[in-house]
């Protein structure tokens, strides 16, 4: 067999197997990183598809020599900087890379940072109403101007169960406005949590006419809240959306807890979501995924990271190989932090080390974290404080280190957790089925975020 290149990679040996399940054993060099690998891959996963994990582990066989890239000398070395992954966004076949910048904490003076990741090769731009009180609306604008048609742009709004079409209209002219572009990519629906807010006829009466004249080009829907399941299955069901914006990370895949069946306890939220996310896919609607890092605790995660193989880079491979996400966002605050991100796209075999960076991570930040998606406790609080909205904007306060947009996300959640302050306690105290000590964080949050 020739030698021939693979994903950047030269394939230097190939040899197809057949025992139980037919595969092909290749063995491989990465030059760039000095290092070999071999693979076994199911006969017919096209290998420029990328080693997809479920389909490896589906075969148990998962194995690399030489594990982990040097992702850390990339970064710092112009020479061996990564290129950027372009994939289609299902049937609104727009072309995005596949780890694109989230702008939810974009403030002013962030231009370089748009500009760093537009020359790194970053397409895809994703910002909100909300976001930093407007602010990364404006910054995205002024940074992408005579950019406009080589970039995609998507930004959201809130559109309630009772939101008429003219103020969806009203908020869309405004973003339209702060982002200097006469349309926008995609247009979310921001944070949908409820059916009730999915089954408002305003919403598409809105969609239609500003589709019509050339304001959106497509629709989407973002969540992260709980019912995330069931309002997928909703806006699927109903074809609401060309596409989705989902949290979607490691710890709320049950494949992660099957790899980890043995040795750790914990149980995957929203089992039902991958379910959901095929159907998604069968309608070829596009699918980015959100809150890959799980809170964004990266500091406290180096001293574990060896090799330059880091754990952001760990969670994006695992989400970036399963079988429904088309890419992924994140926030970009630093040119470092986006370098060190983009060298994922050297690689996307979920190997030994990686394993054992998001299991140290999971682990760290066990009781701790409220599950993205997971709605649990939903019902437990007599006052109906939303528990896990609350701990998400606690999650951007602490985690993120973000005050303002904490703040910023605190004041959507009406009452918030006021509740919590005059309360003992005792109706949640084991509400939450991961032990997380609903009482101990929900007071405290509203004191620092109202
Ligand atoms: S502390 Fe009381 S008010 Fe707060 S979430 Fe728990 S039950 Fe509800
Ligand atoms: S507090 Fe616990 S049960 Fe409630 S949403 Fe968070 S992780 Fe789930």
């Amino acid at each position: 067999m020739p030698p021939f290149f693979v994903s950047g990679v030269r394939v230097l040996f190939g040899v197809r197997v057949k025992c139980q399940s037919e595969f092909t054993l290749a063995l491989y060099s990465d030059p760039v990183n000095e290092r070999w690998h071999f693979t076994l891959t199911p006969l017919g996963l096209r290998m420029t598809e990328g080693l997809n994990r479920r389909s490896l582990l589906k075969f148990g066989v998962a194995a690399t020599t030489g594990a982990g890239i040097s992702s850390a000398r990339a970064a710092s070395d112009p020479q061996t900087l990564p290129t950027v992954n372009y994939v289609t966004l299902g049937r609104t076949g727009v072309r995005i890379s596949d780890i694109s910048f989230g702008a939810s904490q974009l403030r002013s003076g962030g231009e370089h940072l748009v500009d760093h990741a537009f020359e790194r090769g970053i397409n895809y731009f994703d910002t909100a109403d909300s976001y930093t009180g407007g602010v990364s609306e404006s910054v995205i604008g002024r940074a992408l101007q005579g950019k406009r048609d080589k970039v995609v742009i998507a930004t959201k709004t809130r559109s309630g169960s009772r939101t008429s079409a003219s103020t969806i209209m009203q908020s869309l002219e405004s973003s339209l406005t702060s982002l200097k572009t006469e349309y926008v990519d995609i247009f979310f629906n921001h944070a949908v949590n409820d059916l009730d807010r999915l089954r408002n006829p305003e919403w598409l009466e809105f969609a239609e006419k500003a589709k019509k004249q050339g304001k959106i080009r497509f629709t989407g829907m973002s969540g992260h809240a709980g019912n995330l399941s069931e309002c997928v299955d909703y806006a699927v069901d109903n074809d609401l959306f060309d596409v989705f914006l989902l949290s979607q990370n490691f710890g709320q895949d049950p494949a992660f807890y099957e790899r980890f069946s043995r040795s750790f306890d914990l149980v995957a939220k929203l089992p039902d979501l991958p379910a959901a996310m095929a159907r998604a896919k069968a309608k070829n609607i596009g699918i980015i995924g959100m809150k890959v890092l799980r809170g964004a605790k990266l500091n406290d995660m180096r001293p574990f990271e060896k090799d330059g193989n880091t754990y952001a880079q760990a969670a994006f491979k695992w989400t970036l190989s399963t079988d429904y996400i088309d890419a992924a966002i994140v926030s970009m605050k630093s040119v470092e932090r986006i370098d060190e991100f983009l060298a994922t796209a050297r690689s996307r075999l979920v190997t030994k080390s990686d394993f054992e960076l998001l299991e140290q991570y999971a682990r760290m930040t066990d009781l701790t974290y409220c599950r993205h998606a997971c709605n649990d406790c939903e019902g437990a609080c007599p006052m109906q404080v939303p528990i896990a909205d609350v701990l998400r904007t606690r999650m951007y306060a602490v985690d993120y280190n973000n005050l303002d947009f904490a703040k910023a996300e605190y004041q959507q959640l009406g009452d918030g957790a006021s509740a919590c302050l005059s309360c003992d306690g005792q109706p949640c105290q084991d509400a939450c089925t991961h032990g997380i000590s609903i009482s101990s964080y929900c007071g405290p949050t509203h004191s620092m975020l109202s």
